[in-house]
Formats: C-alpha cells, structure tokens, sequence
C-alpha cells in the first residue's frame, strides 16, 4: 500500500511503449539509499536502462527531512551500543557510517551540500553527572581505537569551557567531537537527483509502487495507478516505509518531528549538539536554530509513517529551546515538520535479497546521512552480483 492518492487509468499503448519497456533495473525510493543505488547500479551496468520510481513530487521520506548531522555516534550512543551489543560490532558500524560519509562528500563535493566541519557536541545535565563520569573515562579508549580504524586522532575532548560562549543554561558538561560535520539535506538530496539525471537515469516522481511479483524472468511491478510494467531487477529503498510493500521485514516506522525558529541576531550556537542521550538534536543553520527529537516522549505515537506534529512533542521542543538553548531570549518559530525514520530491533541496516530478482536495502536508523551512500551502493552490487 502506498500513500499516494490512488488514480486508476491504463497506460497508453505509447507510453508503455516508450517511458516502461525494456527496463532493466527499477529503484524504488529516491531517498540518499535509491539515488546511491541508482548512481553504483549505472557503474556496474553502463548500458542498462535504469528507473527510479519515488511515491513524492520530492523524496518525503527521511532524507530531505532530516537535520543534517554527518555524525557517526556520541561517546554515549556508542557506551549504550556496547552494553547490548558487540564491542567489534559496534566500531564496525562507526567505520561503515564513517566511510559512508567520505563516499557521499566525495560523490557530491563538500561546497554542493555546504558540509560544514564545525564539529558536534553532547551536552549533560549535571544530574547525569554518572553517565558524563563514564564518557570522559572512555574517552581515550576510544580515541585510540578510532585512530586505528579511521586514522583521525584525538576525536573526542572535553570542552566545558564553551559552555558559557555557547550560552546554554542548565548544561553541566560538554563532550566535543572534532570530526563531526554538518550539511544542507535539501541540497545534498538535490545533488544526488542531479547525477542520476546526468548519467542517464529516469526518476518518475509521484509514482508509488502497490506490491512487486517476482515472477519468471524479472519483477512484475504494480503502481498504485494499477497499472503495471515488468523490470529485470528491483532494488527497494523505502527505508521506513518498507513494510507497506514487504510486510515481514523487521523495519518500523519512527517519525521525528523538527522546527526550525526565524533568524536570531547574534547567534552563538555553532556545531552540531546531542542531548539527552540522543533523543534530542539542534544544530544553526543560517542564523537559525534547527530543533529535533523527542520520540521517547511517545514512543507508541511515534510508531507511525503519517506525517505530522503533536502538542506533546511540540511543547517539549520549545521548552527545550527556551529554557536551555536559548535562556533569556525571544524566540519565534517559523516553520514545523516531521520526518520518518526505519528502525528495528538492531541498528545495522538491511541489505539483502528477498527473492531472485529483488534486493532491499532499509533500515537506515538515525544515522542514514553517514551511511546511507555505502548502502546504496552495496545494495546495487548484491542487485548485480558484485557483493563481497
Ligand atoms: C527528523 C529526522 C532527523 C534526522 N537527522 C539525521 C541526521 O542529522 N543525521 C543522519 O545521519 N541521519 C538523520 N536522520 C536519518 C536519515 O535522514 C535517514 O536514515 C536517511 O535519510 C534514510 O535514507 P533512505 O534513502 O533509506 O530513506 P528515505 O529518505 O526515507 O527515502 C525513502 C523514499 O522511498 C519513498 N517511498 C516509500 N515507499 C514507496 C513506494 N511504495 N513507492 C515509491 N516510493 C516510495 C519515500 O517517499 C522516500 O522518498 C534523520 C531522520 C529524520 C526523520
């Protein structure tokens, strides 16, 4: 089932003719994972004919929607990782989700994106002075061990004397992490949609895809006009929405709901910031404060792909905003959204085959700015037999 207003019409003998023959590859989704898949796929396979098939007049999903943190994990996101999961495990993700983030700046370019490398920061309160206690101890472990796996050195430091210069009220310590950068997700998206066009790749936007049978030689793939068409092979990025076309994936919908408040003359905040054991996230971006999270206020009414903010949430943000980003001063929020994430019971992504002609590649969590290039890519490689 897609979200898409349902349309019913047949195509024309024309159209089939020319927009929906001999199509060898479809992408379904154009989020970061599909137009990465789109981009590896058109590498492997020069002369196919590729299609991308997005429910959206834009990608509405989660990859235009986001904050743009190209993060890969605070101390204490990784401290918590560790105590339900592997240890080698947990760095293999980290290093996954750092060479994701060097694929993407250097398929698209720093300045086309405008990545920023003005770091991130985890704040605490100081009545989580235990967990900061466990941070700043695991802090040089962990800078070894991330010098090893990805060459950066001293990542991790405390940087409590910024908290008075960044203004917050409320915050007793700060853990700065020097190698996370921040972008602009809508130009990111746009420049991705831009390559695919330029190597010769069709995206069709506004064009759900119902169900896929997998049948004989490729996929039958049924739209949510009720028309359908048949393709060599599929690749399905839906990330959160996976399940409304393949409902026994382990992927569920998690929307996050964002505001974004008017220009703030003299704005001090720069860089990246996670609180709250990452339920919440604000960032500047052009004066401005973008402010996200608070999922764990509703956990149950978040499970949801419907777009959409609550009062609940809502008043959490501008608290949150007011009382510590912010203290003191007059804020106006100018616009809301929300944005829906796929998650499940572990944070690894999917990427496999469902059946002889398609291939998933979901389940990005909260990190798919940083790993969602690397998925892409190794989704089209299972797609085409170049898997490792
Ligand atoms: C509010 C918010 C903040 C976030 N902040 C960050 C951050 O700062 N840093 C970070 O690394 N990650 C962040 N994330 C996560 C990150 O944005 C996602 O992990 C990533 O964008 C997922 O990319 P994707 O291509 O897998 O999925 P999506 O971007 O969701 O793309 C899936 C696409 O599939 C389309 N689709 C779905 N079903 C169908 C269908 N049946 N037919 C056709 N098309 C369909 C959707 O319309 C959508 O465009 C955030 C997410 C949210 C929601």
């Amino acid at each position: 089932m897609s979200n898409s207003q349902p349309l019913a019409y047949q195509l024309s003998f024309w159209e089939q003719d020319t927009f929906f023959r001999d199509v060898d590859i479809v992408v379904v989704g154009s989020g970061i994972v599909g137009l990465s898949a789109a981009l590896r796929a058109r590498e492997l396979a020069p002369s196919s004919r590729i299609l991308v098939l997005e429910r959206g007049a834009l990608p509405i999903g989660a990859s235009t929607r986001n904050a743009g943190f190209a993060c890969f994990g605070s101390v204490s996101e990784l401290l918590d990782d560790m105590s339900v999961h592997p240890e080698d495990a947990v760095w293999a993700l980290v290093e996954r989700r750092w060479r994701g983030l060097q694929r993407l700046r250097q398929r698209i370019g720093d300045a086309r994106m405008r990545y920023e490398s003005w770091g991130g920061y985890e704040l605490f309160r100081p009545e989580e002075e235990d967990v900061f206690e466990r941070c700043a101890e695991a802090i040089p472990v962990f800078n070894r061990r991330l010098k090893d796996l990805l060459g950066i050195g001293e990542t991790f430091h405390l940087a409590n004397e910024q908290i008075g210069k960044l203004g917050f009220r409320g915050v007793g310590n700060l853990l700065c992490n020097t190698a996370e950068g921040q972008l602009h997700a809508g130009e990111m998206v746009r420049a991705l949609i831009e390559l695919v066009r330029e190597n010769g790749i069709e995206i069709y936007n506004g064009l759900g895809v119902q169900s896929l049978e997998d049948s004989g030689p490729g996929v039958e793939i049924i739209t949510n006009y009720g028309w359908s068409f048949r393709a060599g092979r599929v690749i399905v990025a839906t990330n959160g929405l996976a399940q409304h076309l393949l409902p026994s994936l382990p992927v569920r919908p998690a929307r996050n709901q964002v505001l974004i408040t008017a220009p703030i003359p003299g704005l001090s905040v720069k860089g990246c910031f996670h609180y709250d054991r990452g339920y919440y996230y604000f960032r500047n971006v052009d004066g401005r404060i973008l402010l996200g999270g608070g999922r764990n206020l509703d956990v149950e009414g978040e499970t949801t792909s419907e777009f959409g903010t609550t009062p609940l949430i809502r008043s959490a943000l501008v608290k949150l905003l007011q009382e510590l980003i912010l203290p003191g001063q007059p804020v106006v929020v100018d616009s809301w959204w929300s944005g829906i994430l796929g998650v499940g019971g572990r944070k690894s992504p999917i990427i496999a085959p469902i059946s002889d002609h398609v291939v998933v590649a979901v389940r990005l969590g909260g990190m798919g700015v940083a790993i969602g290039a690397l998925v892409g890519e190794e989704g089209a490689e299972l797609l085409l037999g170049h898997g490792a």
